[in-house]
């Protein structure tokens, strides 16, 4: 049998990079060679977990492409789509990635052992070609759940949108098993009708993805059984849900420094946290990409405040106005908040005994840390996938209020709207989140019991476990037979 293989290519955007090098721990940890593929900028971001991990004796190669930035426009250095101050930059940023199409593959043509499979996003769709030009299978990584990426495969495959005049009319996805209501806005947000550039970009992601071999997704099977099957039937793929993979993370370092150097040292995080009750605290975080105004911010400060629940709120960026304010917030609450500058540690934040709610963007990292976490959660999404993840956790899942947000705010967009959910409304969501009446208990015990199932299907012989283990063996089959 010729060594195992993989190649990971994951899209540049911290929602897609974290998943990844935690995939390449799991491969690794199954005694197969990994080699994670990025850019300078990115890869700076990630040695250090990478060495851990080769410390603790896996076999991770961190391997660094240029990206054409001047090429396209973009300054140097601009290497993560959270480093983009506009949205409207993206299509240069995609342009950018197309150009990695020869040097990708010269790098996997230069590698010993040869390469036996690529694992890349499905925002790379010339990796097919690579993959068939070396004979090898790829698999497409899918950022979101099976649910949101079937509810995707029916808004952009099917004329669904197309009799629907207005943005802010609400329609029913069609073809799926529970009654999930959406604007098409919200729906159409990821892509079918940006710009043309765009538009070319999901064709050949569609044309790309009809030639992979399968299909990686970071969810588990007993979340979402029958959108796991729908997905592999209107796919017409293998879909091997290997989730969730933040669990692969043991030590306090990897599990506290995954992205990014937080802004808070690890020990004073759980030192304040200790001292709080059993699920009393919420944590508030908005993920790596969705961006706010300052008035907004100030009404999530203010929201929080009134409610009287104690949290940890991390804010991503700040200008001299929203530090000034944020000083006087932080005398005001005292020690019953705490807030974490630039990057939070989520996950061990999530994972602590005294959180008991998250406000989430729903990214679906972060639904699926929530819901690993056994938390319910108040939902805030902004763009792309969010809103079909909020649909899931809340209509789905039934573990999720929503905060009431309805208008779509890509990166950059953030001031032209200013404050879009109210003071009030953040109160009544956190409250509704960490009350103590029926419903609240309900929805507890249900995302208690979902955080039970998510940990079980990543032990030995877990579902994920195994289908990790299906997934390999498919890819060694394929080796064998060539
Ligand atoms: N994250 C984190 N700290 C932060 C913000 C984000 O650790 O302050 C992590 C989070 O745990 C998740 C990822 O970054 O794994 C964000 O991915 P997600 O899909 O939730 O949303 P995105 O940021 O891509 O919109």
């Amino acid at each position: 049998m010729a060594s195992l293989h993989f190649v990971l290519f994951p899209l540049m955007e911290p929602g897609h990079m974290i998943p990844m090098v935690d995939i390449a721990r799991i491969l690794a940890a199954r005694r197969a060679t990994v080699t994670i593929i990025t850019t300078p900028v990115n890869a700076a971001r990630f040695r250090a977990a990478v060495d851990r991990a080769v410390g603790a004796g896996l076999e991770i190669r961190l391997l660094e492409v240029r990206l054409p930035l001047a090429e396209v426009g973009l300054p140097e250095g601009f290497e993560n789509f959270d480093l983009l101050p506009s949205a409207d930059l993206h299509v240069q940023m995609f342009a950018a990635m197309d150009m990695l199409e020869r040097p990708t593959e010269d790098l996997l043509r230069g590698l010993s052992p040869p390469p036996s499979c690529i694992v890349s996003d499905n925002l790379f769709p010339w990796t097919t070609d690579v993959a068939r030009r070396l004979g090898i299978p790829r698999l497409v990584f899918y950022g979101p759940g099976c649910f949101t990426y079937l509810c995707l495969h029916i808004a952009m495959n099917t004329d669904v949108l197309d009799g629907i005049e207005s943005d802010s009319e609400t329609f029913v996805v069609p073809g799926i098993f529970d009654e999930i209501k959406l604007t098409k806005a919200q729906a159409g947000s990821w892509g079918k009708r940006d710009s043309d550039e765009m538009v070319d970009m999901f064709r050949r992601m569609d044309v790309a993805e009809k030639g992979a071999y399968g299909i990686v997704v970071n969810s588990f099977d007993e979340l979402e059984p029958k959108y796991v099957e729908e997905l592999a039937k209107v796919k017409g793929k293998k879909v091997w849900c290997i989730g969730p993979v933040s669990l692969c993370n043991r030590s306090l370092l990897d599990i506290a420094e995954r992205g990014k150097k937080s802004g808070i040292d690890e020990h004073d995080c759980l030192k304040w946290l200790d001292k709080k009750e059993t699920a009393s605290v919420i944590f508030v975080c908005l993920g790596s990409m969705s961006s706010i105004s300052n008035e907004q911010m100030f009404e999530i400060g203010s929201g929080l405040e009134a409610s009287n629940v104690a949290f940890i709120w991390c804010v991503r960026r700040t200008t001299e106005e929203s530090e000034r304010w944020l000083l006087g917030f932080e005398e005001r609450v005292n020690d019953r908040g705490l807030i974490v500058r630039s990057w939070a540690p989520q996950v061990l934040i999530l994972s602590h005994k005294s959180v008991g709610g998250f406000v989430t963007h729903c990214g679906w990292n972060s639904n699926l840390e929530g819901v690993t976490a056994g938390l319910p959660m108040v939902t805030w999404p902004h763009f792309a996938d969010q809103f079909l993840n909020e649909r899931f956790i809340v209509d789905v899942l039934k573990i999720g209020v929503s905060v009431g947000m309805e208008e779509v705010v890509v990166v950059g967009d953030h001031d032209k709207f200013g404050v879009l959910v109210k003071k009030d409304d953040i109160k009544k969501s956190v409250e509704r989140i960490m009350g103590k009446d029926e419903e609240a208990e309900e929805r507890r015990t249900r995302a208690r019991e979902l955080g039970k199932m998510a940990k079980r299907a990543m032990e030995e012989m877990g579902s994920s476990h195994r289908n990790t283990t299906s997934m390999i063996q498919d890819i060694i089959e394929q080796l064998d037979n060539k």
